[in-house]
């Protein structure tokens, strides 16, 4: 059933005019065609359903946010939420006016300034190049995946020629002592995580920690990559905060945590039945793929996904 609405969706997606507009801060996201669409939904057993240009590679740009967390996490614990918040900010991912009155702790680890500081943490213990090669792997290894799982280096280099906001943003924090690091390296780590390029498949595969409680099923049994609890949370912060200043609207919308980046992609999760990635490169207002959220709505309305469906049990 599944795989069918899942085809169904691509198609009435492909039929759509109405797509959005790609970004256009940098020349590569530019350039990518407007009509792409991908989706890719992976069960909790482990059953794979796509349709479309699930196969691609596209820039998951902010969706690596979560990854970060995961990772930092990992090495500090509940010590990182001293340096960053957990509430919806209300603001665009790279506002800059909270910080002031906030004394440089960002509102959470999803907008811009609250993944500078993890990639700040991350730096705590690893050089730049070792923390992006820690990222890669990680990447990699969640989406059970090849080496095929990339950063693209021409991302990462127009994100720096133009990440102007971003070295306001980590020099602003650095001067009220919420970036330790060297801010040049930080934000070095931050471009070239935001470059990471993966397919439909390759993200959704890459969730499935979240769907199933911290855990991944691997040929040698269950992999466990964080704590239920942190994988808890993680949801919860994806539900209120992953979708900028339009968190609110996608949570009444879809019901589900999710996290969107400005390449298009949106990763979605319904613990404990399906991690679902999307693609569409076209966006609304506050940087969401418009597709992207039309086509997680028809697939929670088909299939009573979202976490407020009453549940038996
Ligand atoms: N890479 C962009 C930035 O840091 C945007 C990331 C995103 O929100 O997807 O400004």
């Amino acid at each position: 059933m599944i795989g069918g609405i899942v085809a169904e969706i691509a198609a009435e997606m492909a039929a759509i005019a109405d797509r959005g507009t790609v970004a256009g801060y940098i020349p590569p996201l530019a350039r990518v065609p407007v009509d792409k669409f991908g989706l890719a939904v992976v069960m909790a057993d482990g059953t794979l359903h796509m349709a479309g240009d699930a196969e691609e590679a596209f820039s998951i740009q902010s969706i690596s946010k979560v990854f970060a967390l995961t990772l930092a996490l990992g090495a500090v614990g509940d010590q990182l939420w001293k340096r960053v918040g957990r509430e919806p900010s209300g603001s665009a991912f790279n506002s800059i006016v909270q910080l002031e009155t906030e004394h440089g702790i960002p509102r959470n680890p999803f907008i811009n300034a609250g993944a500078i500081v993890v990639c700040d943490v991350l730096l705590g213990r690893l050089r730049p190049r070792e923390a992006i090669g820690q990222m890669l792997r990680f990447v990699r290894e969640l989406a059970g995946d090849d080496d095929t799982i990339r950063i693209d280096e021409t991302v990462a280099q127009a994100e720096q020629d133009t990440g102007f906001r971003n070295m306001a943003l980590a020099n602003y924090m650095r001067a009220f002592g919420n970036i330790h690091g060297d801010v040049g390296m930080v934000l070095g780590t931050y471009f070239h995580f935001c470059a990471l390029a993966m397919s439909c498949r390759q993200l959704a595969m890459a969730g499935r920690y979240l769907m199933d409680g911290g855990r991944v099923a691997s040929e040698t049994g269950p992999h466990r990559v964080i704590t239920e609890s942190r994988a808890r949370r993680i949801n919860a912060l994806m539900m209120s905060c992953g979708h900028y200043d339009n968190s609110g609207d996608f949570a009444f919308r879809i019901g589900l945590p999710g996290k969107s980046g400005v390449g298009g992609g949106i990763l979605a999760v319904a613990p404990g039945i399906a991690s679902i990635a999307v693609w569409s490169p076209g966006l609304n207002e506050a940087g969401n793929s418009h597709l992207g959220q039309l086509a997680l709505e028809w697939l929670v309305q088909r299939t009573g996904w979202s976490v407020f469906e009453p549940r038996a049990g």
